[in-house]
């Protein structure tokens, strides 16, 4: 373990005792600045029963009303304010799928401490001065790429703002400044290894690239691995979001099992999606989270929507923050075809695990019961014998079959053919609900 690194030692190996007192002490204290200066949420808890003389233990949280997204777009343009507005030096937004986008504010504070924690992370995985680090998500009202940014000038690597999309000169950056590490979408990264392919690159050899951290949408293990494959680095997964700072909430370390989740700055629970009920540690559920240390915006009890769930023990690398699995999906993007619930990361797991099989997917819903499948596939599959793509189908409709219980229609494309977006990939096509 001489690899472990750590950017704040004594915070990241805390003992748990200590960090479950300083966890309720952050609590009172920001559970009673937003009950003191937000009106509306003061009143929610009124409703409840609930006023900050009631939280004496950690357990107590159970009792403070959720946080959910359409609170927080009630909220726009004004957010949930906790300081007043001349405090706040940030917006960002958050614009989930539909409605209203939720107005984040942040202050000088919430903005360094957004930055300590990416900084955290970028030291737990090895990257610090010395390292460049290409920024391919999308700078702007997302957090995504401006926190990352902050957290990779603390630890003093060398930051090219580069922005998504625009491939030639994405490769062009890493090839020109010799970039090491890079922030992108799982999308993204798939698309950026067929282009050099296509261009007669080798994604491999053509690259300084050590590794990639990787977040902002749900990916599987085997597209992880694929990736990592495809550019020989090391993939970690970064999972944040903008209600809790952006990038940085919960992260991977060496190890690459699970995300260790910073709970100095967040309380995790595991709650059932449905009936809000806390899950005991380990089930899958809807992740919530409640900020500790935000300032201009805390938030008490956030329903994320992400599945997931705590891994039991402890991880070798010696930081005692627990871990949560890789996000399965979120709870609205669950798909439901002949009454099976899916969500599309089961597809993909599968998809990327399969030989020939190339970057690209998309999932199409044209009726209650039947589920299609768009796939890219390589293209010297396109070698003239239908044998081999007759059998690369039924390959492909039978190991889908197994996994989500569900006979998939299968049509297999040229790579290059499905659209590529710049932001989060859309992966499903649900044309019932147009
Ligand atoms: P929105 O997409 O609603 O505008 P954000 O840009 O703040 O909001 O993105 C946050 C969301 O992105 C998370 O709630 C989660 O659904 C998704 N996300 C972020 N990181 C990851 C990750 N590593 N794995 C899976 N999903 C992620
Ligand atoms: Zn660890």
């Amino acid at each position: 373990m001489s690899k472990v690194r750590y950017w704040q030692k004594d915070i990241e190996t805390i003992g748990r005792r200590a960090l479950e007192e300083l966890q309720l002490k952050r609590l009172r204290s920001s559970f009673g600045r937003l009950y003191r200066h937000v009106p509306s949420f003061r009143e929610k808890c009124r409703a409840a029963g609930v006023s900050p003389a009631a939280i004496n233990s950690l357990r107590d949280i159970a009792h403070i009303p959720f946080t959910t997204s359409d609170d927080l777009r009630a909220g726009y343009p004004a957010g949930l304010l906790a300081v007043d507005r001349n405090r706040a030096i940030r917006l960002h937004t958050s614009s989930g799928t539909t409605g209203k986008p939720k107005a984040i504010f942040f202050s000088k504070r919430d903005i360094a401490q957004a930055a300590e924690l990416v900084a955290r992370c970028l030291t737990m995985t090895g990257t610090g001065s010395g390292d460049v680090l290409q920024n391919m998500m999308t700078y702007g009202l997302f957090t995504g790429a401006l926190m990352m940014h902050y957290g990779a000038e603390k630890v003093g690597a060398l930051v090219i703002p580069a922005g998504p999309g625009n491939t030639e000169r994405q490769i062009a950056l890493m090839q020109d400044f010799g970039t090491t590490a890079v922030h992108i979408l799982p999308s993204y990264a798939l698309y950026l290894a067929t282009f050099m392919q296509q261009h007669g690159m080798d994604p491999k050899k053509d690259l300084s690239l050590k590794r990639a951290y990787m977040g902002a949408e749900p990916y599987s293990e085997k597209t992880r691995l694929k990736i990592e494959k495809l550019f020989g680095i090391d993939v970690y997964n970064c999972y944040g979001l903008t209600e809790m700072n952006g990038p940085g909430v919960a992260f991977e370390c060496l190890e690459k099992n699970g995300l260790h989740l910073w709970e100095d700055n967040f309380i995790v629970e595991i709650v059932d999606p449905v009936t809000g009920q806390q899950l005991p540690e380990g089930a899958e559920g809807e992740l919530v989270l409640t900020s500790l240390c935000r300032e201009a915006m805390p938030v008490m009890r956030y329903r994320t929507r992400d599945i997931t769930r705590i891994l039991a023990g402890k991880c070798p690398c010696g930081r005692t923050h627990r871990r949560i699995s890789r996000i399965l999906g979120r709870s609205d993007d669950m798909i439901i075809v002949r009454g099976v619930n899916i969500f599309p990361q089961q597809i993909e797991q599968v998809l990327m695990g399969i030989r020939g099989v190339a970057q690209n997917y998309q999932i199409v819903l044209e009726s209650l019961d039947e589920l299609t499948i768009r796939v890219e596939i390589a293209r010297d599959m396109f070698d003239g014998n239908i044998e081999h793509l007759l059998s690369l189908k039924s390959e492909i409709v039978e190991k889908i079959r197994s996994a989500v219980l569900v006979k998939p229609i299968v049509e297999l494309l040229e790579p290059g053919t499905l659209p590529v977006t710049e932001g989060k990939a859309k992966r499903v096509i649900d044309k019932r609900t147009i």
